[in-house]
């Protein structure tokens, strides 16, 4: 059904506060207001807390993580930012992967999996959408969930069932 962005988007960092909180980081949310997509609720807000959970997770103490919402035409982005150790440029496609972390004696304190961005990824593909990454190694690092924007007045029902975005409709809302 209808997913209300900023719901999401606060869900996923309230959650995410607490292990915030006993790190020092400080946790921002911005940008635009009112958005909203077709999908599931439970599933978004996984998603954009698997990548809060990282932005605190590879970030030093004291540091900055920022959430912000913008739209791009039918798109409605989800960034998620943070002044962490970074990805090198090599493992930027490969944190995407199951079970992939990028070093293991590094991460091994953080006691993670390596499936939270793959969980990501799957998200966002079943939303008809996409997340990517943009980093520099030292310096942080910013998670963007692209997923395609319901208007105001979208339905399911609405929709005509032949074209392109209603095909994706009935995916993301079954
Ligand atoms: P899990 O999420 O399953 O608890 P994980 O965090 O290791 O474990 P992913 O979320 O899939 O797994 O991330 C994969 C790897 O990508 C991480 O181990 C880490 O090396 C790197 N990574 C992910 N997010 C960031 C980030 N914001 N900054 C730096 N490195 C990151
Ligand atoms: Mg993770």
């Amino acid at each position: 059904g209808l997913v209300d962005v900023d719901q999401v988007v606060s869900e996923a960092v309230d959650r995410a506060r607490t292990t915030a909180e006993a790190k020092k980081v400080r946790l921002d949310i911005g940008g635009e207001r009112g958005t909203r997509v077709l999908g599931q609720h439970d599933l978004l807000v996984t998603a954009v807390r698997n990548l809060v959970d990282n932005a605190v997770a590879y970030s030093g103490e004291a540091s900055r993580v920022g959430v912000g919402v913008r739209t791009d035409g039918d798109l409605v982005e989800i960034a998620v930012v943070d002044e962490g150790i970074g990805i090198a440029p090599a493992e930027q496609e490969r944190v995407f992967e199951r079970f992939y972390r990028v070093d293991q004696a590094r991460s091994r304190d953080t006691g993670g999996t390596g499936l939270g961005l793959s969980i990501v990824k799957h998200v966002a593909a079943d939303h008809g959408g996409d997340v990517t990454v943009w980093s520099q190694p030292g310096r942080g690092s910013t998670f963007t969930l692209r997923l395609p924007r319901a208007e105001e007045h979208t339905s399911v029902t609405a929709l005509p069932a032949t074209d392109d975005e209603g095909a994706h409709v009935r995916r993301s809302a079954s």
